[in-house]
């Protein structure tokens, strides 16, 4: 048998997924017991339309692989949820971000959690406690959340964030267009923002691809609802998105994420501007 069949009958068997997701998992819980060595945090800014001003940052995670290098959460981020470690992986981040975040008194800080963690009944509080402790000011605190927290136990979801509301915390539906009955949802829970989704983002210019950006614009106007275009790369979608009505812009164009200090350097300059 030579390489080259091997190579073309080859298909990866359960057993090996398996031991893959393992390795993942013990790797993670490592990175975990030691958070502050391999695990960072970077902050993409968030523009204004209008003026262009950063008026917010969102946090992403990176992992910081002693073999595979600056891991993206699309890879580990799952593997966080199955093995239960997202908790422990979201509180991290939010600590972190919040401790950040100090640096930019006049910044609304975004950060991203899980399905998992908004399905506890418990998160409201561990919130309230991390917002006291650190004595943050609520309404700069942002929680962006998917369509598919949304999908199960969307009564208990809800009242989560009637309840993270009543503290003060705003929260975004993220990705949106991507999930299912998406127009429910932004009628019945409390959000306060929609994030299109970068697959959007990237179509407007196209003619399909720009009507369904003015339509989703159209449905955040009449709900009251701010609006941030995320993945915007080039110039012409910004313009585009501008004149559709969206409020905040979000991507490459602007800014890729960038550590923290990275961030305290670009709104020292800008205030020296
Ligand atoms: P997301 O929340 O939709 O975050 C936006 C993603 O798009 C980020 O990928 C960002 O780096 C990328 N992005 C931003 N602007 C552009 C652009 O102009 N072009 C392109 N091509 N990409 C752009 P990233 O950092 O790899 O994160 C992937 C996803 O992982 C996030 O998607 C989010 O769902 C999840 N994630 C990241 N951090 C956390 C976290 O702390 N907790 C949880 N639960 N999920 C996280
Ligand atoms: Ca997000
Ligand atoms: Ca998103
Ligand atoms: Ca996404």
């Amino acid at each position: 048998m030579d390489g080259r069949d091997r190579y073309v009958f080859f298909t990866p068997d359960l057993d090996e997924i398996v031991r893959h997701r393992d390795s993942t998992n013990r790797e993670l819980r490592q990175a975990l017991a030691s958070c502050d060595e391999q695990l960072r945090v970077h902050y993409q800014p968030i523009c204004c339309a209008q003026t262009g001003e950063i008026t917010g940052v969102e946090a992403l995670l990176r992992w910081q692989h002693p073999i595979h290098g600056l891991m993206s959460p699309a890879g580990f981020i799952q593997a966080a949820e199955e093995c239960g470690l997202i908790e422990v992986l979201g509180n991290w981040v939010l600590r972190k971000a919040l401790a950040d975040a100090r640096e930019w008194p006049g910044l609304r800080l975004a950060v991203n959690v899980s399905p998992i963690q908004v399905r506890n009944r418990a998160f409201p509080d561990v919130i309230g406690e991390m917002l006291a402790a650190s004595g943050w000011d609520p309404t700069r605190l942002e929680l962006e959340i998917t369509e598919t927290a949304l999908m199960t136990r969307s009564q208990d979801v809800a009242e989560t964030l009637a309840r993270l509301r009543e503290l003060g915390v705003s929260c975004a539906l993220d990705d949106f267009g991507t999930g299912y009955s998406s127009l429910s949802h932004i009628r019945d829970i409390a959000v306060d923002r929609i994030k299109i989704d970068r697959s959007f983002v990237n179509a407007v210019e196209s003619r399909p691809g720009a009507a369904l950006v003015e339509a989703i614009a159209n449905l955040a106007r009449a709900n009251g609802l701010l609006l941030t275009a995320e993945g915007v790369e080039t110039q012409a979608q910004f313009e585009f998105l501008r004149a559709a009505g969206c409020h905040e812009m979000q991507g490459y164009l602007l800014s890729r994420p960038v550590p923290a200090h990275a961030i305290t350097r670009m709104l020292e300059s800008a205030d020296t501007r």
